[in-house]
């Protein structure tokens, strides 16, 4: 899915306050690269999870790359599939 999907959602305005929460991150103390695997690098994806579960800013980075279709890597430990499906689930246009 692209950013500009039908699913586009609003992001934050560009303020200092508004990225506070990743000062906080505890993914700030590992390498990026073990949150963005290749194809033959699921056990990556897994190790990320698990750092992710005991981050106090989870919630935020989550959300945040739902809204910014973040399209690689774990997130709020979610994978790329994982959050395109929380977007459709949660934020589909509703038929009424
Ligand atoms: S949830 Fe995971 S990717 Fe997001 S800030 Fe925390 S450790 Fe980093």
């Amino acid at each position: 899915m692209s950013r500009g999907s039908v699913y586009a959602l609003q992001l934050p305005a560009p303020r200092a306050e508004t990225w506070a929460w990743q000062m906080h991150a505890t993914c700030r103390a590992y390498d990026v690269n073990d949150f963005y695997e290749t194809s033959h690098e699921s056990r990556k994806s897994l190790a990320a999870k698990r750092i992710c579960a005991s981050c106090p800013v989870l919630t935020h980075c989550r959300d945040y790359a739902v809204a910014a279709n973040e399209p690689h890597g774990i997130w709020g430990g979610m994978t790329p599939h994982e959050r395109a499906r929380y977007r459709w689930l949660h934020y589909r246009p509703k038929r009424t």
